[in-house]
């Protein structure tokens, strides 16, 4: 006879778990959009702190992205690419509306100006 005592293994793997501390809540989205276009499922949390957009300093923002830790593994791979990203090349301001934007956009996040004009 054989107990079934193991419950909550499976639970875990769909607990959130953090696997990135952002500056702000800009780029939590950013890392968020890379997580979620690999097809994973991801959130952000903290960013409710923050309130408004805009008039708020993103320094103040408390954001980590999290994943389900059945697909931490994977997610870490995403970041690694996107910390290599990041390092390469530079945010950029928008010449339109003076956004900061990150430099994965190709797009100005607020306003979609190109980032080459
Ligand atoms: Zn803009």
């Amino acid at each position: 006879m054989q107990n079934t005592n193991n419950k909550g293994s499976t639970d875990s793997s769909f607990q959130w778990v953090t696997i990135y501390k952002a500056e702000n809540t800009l780029e939590a989205n950013i890392v968020k959009g890379l997580i979620l276009t690999a097809g994973i499922d991801c959130k952000i949390k903290g960013e409710m702190l923050q309130g408004a957009l805009g008039e708020i300093p993103f320094d103040q923002a408390q954001v980590s992205v999290q994943v389900y830790a059945i697909k931490e593994r994977h997610a870490r791979q995403i970041l690694v690419n996107y910390q290599q990203v990041k390092q390469s090349a530079p945010d950029w301001v928008c010449p339109n509306c003076n956004e900061h934007n990150g430099s994965t956009f190709d797009f100005c996040w607020s306003c979609e100006t190109l980032k080459n004009d």
